[in-house]
């Protein structure tokens, strides 16, 4: 093999490393494309266009080095035709010119020999590709020598310099071994496979027999053709095969790229599908699937007329005043947490939907009795009494469960969540029964409400109010120290309403605000009207409901109203109840600037609702008012209860006001425990305007 052979194969392992490379690169890039426009890649992506696009590149280099060998088989038959052909009209002119006797006739000086020698010489400088021609023979021997061999311009420059292009002197001994010549000196036409080098340069050759008149074989006529020349045209076919597969590749990649970027849209488009899916049928922040879900994709319709559902309503108690004290983000954490903790009873034929903010469903599909599903939302009850951990800290969340059914309650999904609702509505706040189950009483009941609802806001405009007053007597000296604004509501028809029925409706319906300033401007110029009138100093106490406590215009809305009404600060009292305290930090600190106006302050309804003591010493207050439930059993039993109340609040040095006072008894067992002041039926009801000052009269006119 030559050095020339060997690069030529080199070349083919090169071309086949920078094929497999280029393959290789092609996925790799690709997939970094698609990780690029997808962000991570779905499991098993694109494999059967890379097993595709792989086994198609490597078909396509099957295909390329079959037709390359073609070619190149192509090329050398060209020149194998060539050389039969040549060398069949040469040995037959060789033959015809006597070639056969040159040896004999001592050739190397004969006429023939110089004719013939003439005419090779003719032979190899009118053909192109043709090197050199020549003809040989072998002697007795076994040896092989040239015949005729003319000169040849090996080098191309059109001059015979040099021992190696000068004529071969007949006899001249060939010695290398080439077996196409041997098979040829015994008759048959031989082309060697590939150009080799020899001490003449580098060629192909062809060896034909010529026979004599005889026809015996008595020389081989050999034709050369230029190597370099041959393995160009070779090459020249190579690199068209290599620039077709080279354009199919690019084509074939293009593909394969396309493919994966469709494919890779389709996956992106899928996604955002299912974002919009997931955005439009689930809740963010719980993930828990929504109304939109439960209105489209569960319609209650498909579930046939056998089935029946039930529709477990819930919402949290609790999450208000988290939100309030420790800002959005950790209520919703308690919040997420909570829902956690109702998602864990979740069972299989049971769906939890977030139906609003802060409402949510489960629908129960397929349950064998209502008890079933009170029971099931009895234990969801349970689960809550052990608090929420959220960060460090436990909170305590109470669910509230209203229950509808279906069909009985209702035949849609809204009218079914409207009647959970409803009954959700009617679960007291605090009781531990935190189920309800709809029924149509609720309806009548909460129409009722909305009557008022509707009316007080009528109320307001029309000014059906009044506020009545309750006189407030020092236990000490009898007299009147106070008096309370106790508000009344005209109603056209239903004639006085109570306060404990509308407040708080108006609270709910944030009217109170408005209501509580008209209250506490009455109060003011009616005290005033008093004071003036008798010249008393008597103090009014106005309620203060919780909402009104966080208004953010309280403040100056007082200020503004005490001026207008020229009362003294010191001669209004605000009363608070324990529930306002809930936002401990934040009321307390508005009651410090109110008590900073010289405002009195009292704790109405003192021991009814969750006494917690450990805030009292904190609180900016003056007086505590007992709640009337502490003289109901007095003076039929001993109460040690009540002679507490009145110690502590001395001990904190607050007055104490004893609520709710009706009999003489009462009022003695408040004077024996040295309770300060006193409220009650006993003394006056609340009262009219006109009244309280017809009381004021005759209390003034005994004194
Ligand atoms: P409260 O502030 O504890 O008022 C005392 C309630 O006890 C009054 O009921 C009064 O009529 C009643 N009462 C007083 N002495 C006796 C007694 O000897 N026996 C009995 N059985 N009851 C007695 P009223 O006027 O129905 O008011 C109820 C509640 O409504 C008030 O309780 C207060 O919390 C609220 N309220 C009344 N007016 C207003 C107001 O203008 N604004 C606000 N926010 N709440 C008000
Ligand atoms: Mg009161
Ligand atoms: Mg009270």
């Amino acid at each position: 093999m030559t050095s020339l052979e060997l690069d030529f194969d080199i070349n083919i392992l090169l071309f086949l490393f920078v094929y497999l490379l280029a393959i290789l690169t092609v996925v790799l890039l690709s997939r970094k494309l698609v990780i690029r426009k997808l962000s991570e890649l779905p499991e098993r992506f694109g494999k059967a266009p890379t097993v595709l696009f792989v086994l198609l590149s490597i078909v396509l280099l099957i295909f390329g080095y079959v037709l390359d060998s073609t070619l190149r088989e192509k090329e050398y038959k060209e020149y194998y035709d060539m050389a039969k052909n040549m060398g069949t009209i040469f040995s037959r002119d060789l033959r015809n010119e006597g070639h056969a006797t040159l040896y004999q006739s001592d050739a190397d000086g004969s006429k023939e020999y110089t004719h013939i020698l003439r005419k090779i010489t003719e032979w190899q400088n009118h053909i192109k590709e043709v090197q050199s021609v020549y003809t040989m023979r072998m002697d007795e021997n076994g040896q092989i020598y040239f015949v005729v061999a003319p000169a040849t311009d090996y080098n191309k420059d059109g001059r015979i310099r040099g021992e190696m292009e000068q004529r071969v002197p007949m006899g001249t001994l060939y010695k290398e071994e080439v077996p196409e010549l041997k098979r040829a000196l015994k008759g048959t036409f031989t082309m060697q496979k590939k150009p080799t080098t020899d001490r003449w340069g580098y060629s192909i050759s062809a060896f034909i027999p010529v026979t004599n008149g005889r026809g015996e074989v008595e020389s081989v006529l050999g034709i050369d053709f230029d190597g370099d020349q041959f393995m160009e045209r070779k090459m020249n076919e190579r690199l068209k095969v290599i620039g077709f597969v080279g354009l199919i590749f690019i084509v074939v990649v293009l593909i394969y790229v396309l493919t994966l970027l469709s494919l890779a849209e389709k996956i992106l488009t899928k996604k955002h599908k299912n974002e919009l899916h997931k955005m439009a049928y689930y809740d963010e922040l719980t993930g828990l699937p929504n109304r939109n879900y439960l209105n489209n994709l569960l319609p209650l319709m498909e579930w046939g007329e056998e089935s029946v559902v039930a529709v477990i309503l819930f919402g949290f108690e609790g999450l208000d005043a988290i939100d309030e004290l420790l800002g959005n983000s950790k209520c919703d954490n308690v919040y997420v947490a909570s829902i956690r903790r109702i998602q864990t009873s979740m069972k299989e034929h049971m769906k939890l939907i977030r139906w609003s903010e802060r409402e949510h469903l489960i629908i129960v599909k397929d349950y064998s009795t209502e008890q079933e599903i009170v029971n099931f939302a009895e234990s969801l009850v349970k689960q809550f009494l052990i608090p929420v951990h959220v960060g460090s800290r436990d909170f305590y969340i109470s669910p509230k469960f209203g229950i509808s059914f279906y069909p009985n309650d209702g035949s849609d999904w809204n009218a079914l969540v409207k009647n959970a609702n409803l009954a959700k509505m009617h679960v007291p706040s605090e009781n531990d029964n935190r189920v309800m189950i709809y029924n149509s009483q609720l309806l009548t009941e909460s129409n009722e409400k909305r009557d008022i609802e509707l009316e007080l806001h009528h109320a307001v405009i029309a000014e059906q109010f009044e506020v009545f007053y309750q006189p407030q007597l020092s236990l000490i000296s009898g007299k009147p120290i106070g008096m309370e604004a106790l508000l009344r509501w005209n109603h056209p028809s239903k004639g006085i309403i109570s306060p404990l029925k509308f407040i708080p409706l108006a609270e709910e319906l944030k009217l109170i605000n408005q209501i509580g300033l008209w209250v506490l401007k009455k109060a003011c110029t009616q005290t005033v009207e008093i004071n003036e009138l008798y010249g008393l100093n008597l103090r009014v106490s106005v309620n203060l409901s919780s909402v009104q406590l966080q208004h953010p215009h309280l403040l100056q809305d007082i200020k503004k109203i005490l001026i207008e009404t020229r009362l003294e600060p010191r001669l209004l009292d605000l009363e608070i109840t324990e529930g306002s305290l809930f936002n401990f930090e934040k009321s307390s600190q508005i009651l410090e600037d109110i008590k900073n106006l010289g405002i009195h302050i009292s704790l109405d309804d003192f021991g009814a609702g969750y006494s917690s003591l450990s805030y009292l010493k904190k609180l900016s207050i003056h007086r505590l008012k007992i709640d009337r439930i502490f003289l109901l059993n007095i003076p039929k039993e001993e109460d040690t209860l009540m002679t507490s109340i009145v110690t502590l609040g001395h001990n904190l040095n607050l007055k104490v006001l004893a609520e709710g006072a009706e009999t003489i008894e009462q009022v003695n067992f408040l004077k024996s425990i040295e309770c300060d002041e006193v409220q009650g039926y006993y003394f006056a009801k609340p009262l009219p305007y006109h009244e309280f000052i017809a009381y004021l009269n005759k209390q003034l006119n005994i004194d």
